[in-house]
């Protein structure tokens, strides 16, 4: 069967409340090299203390942004925004249009308890979902 999205219209739009960037155990925000280095770039620090500070690395390798307290992303300030937003990783950029979120209309609806932007808004591009939805695929393989 089709994924959802080439099922129905979806609707998003992003009320910026921070839901998606605090999360419990098993939660990761993953980040290849070159995010990392942007984002390293952009807070302008050293490459010793940004690892040290904001980076950990995962059992299989993987690197993923370091925890921060109550489950909240490392790079979230206190009044609930992303310090880094015009770099944030793909994880981020491309969220709630993620394949598995984007399959069924079970788990697209059961995201929309997380995400008060789920069904909110304008319809998305079908084009522009199929583009972050290849972007992800491609960032995992
Ligand atoms: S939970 Fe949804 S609405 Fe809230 S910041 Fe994240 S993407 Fe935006
Ligand atoms: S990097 Fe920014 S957008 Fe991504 S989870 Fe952290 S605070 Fe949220």
């Amino acid at each position: 069967m089709n994924p959802l999205f080439e099922q129905q219209p979806l609707r998003f739009e992003c009320t910026r409340c921070g839901r998606c960037c605090v999360a419990g155990d098993g939660y990761y925000v993953y980040l290849n090299t070159a995010e990392a280095e942007a984002i390293r770039s952009y807070l302008r620090l050293s490459r010793r203390w940004f690892r040290r500070r904001y980076l950990e690395c995962l059992e299989e390798g993987e690197l993923v942004a370091a925890s921060g307290p109550n489950g909240r992303c490392i790079f979230l300030d206190s009044e609930g925004q992303c310090r880094i937003y015009p770099v944030r990783p793909l994880q981020c950029r491309s969220y709630p249009f993620w394949p598995e979120l984007v399959r069924s209309k079970t788990a697209w609806q059961r995201e929309a308890r997380r995400c008060e932007g789920i069904n909110r808004g304008k319809v998305v591009a079908i084009d522009r979902i199929r583009k972050i939805i290849n972007a992800c695929r491609a960032e995992r393989d």
